[in-house]
């Protein structure tokens, strides 16, 4: 199942999502090195926001923190 991170980027501070996968250790380890919009490298954000949720989970936390969050990257989600 995709999980994802949510992460902060060090330069604008916008809030963007990044994909991840579930280990078997039950963490979440990176998957992509880019923002599911394509706008953000992992190395540019400077630490996660909110760690491994699903996809359901980060639409819910994503809604509550609209103005802060990537607008693409939520047409992502919902799209
Ligand atoms: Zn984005």
């Amino acid at each position: 199942m995709a999980k994802y991170n949510l992460r902060k980027s060090g330069t604008t501070n916008q809030l963007h999502i990044f994909k991840t996968k579930q280990s078997n250790k039950g963490g979440c380890i990176d998957e992509a090195l880019v923002s599911v919009c394509s706008e953000v490298n992992i190395n540019d954000t400077n630490g996660i926001l909110l760690p491994c949720l699903s996809e359901e989970e980060i639409i819910t936390e994503c809604a509550k923190i609209e103005s802060k969050v990537c607008s693409n990257c939520i047409s992502y989600l919902n799209g």
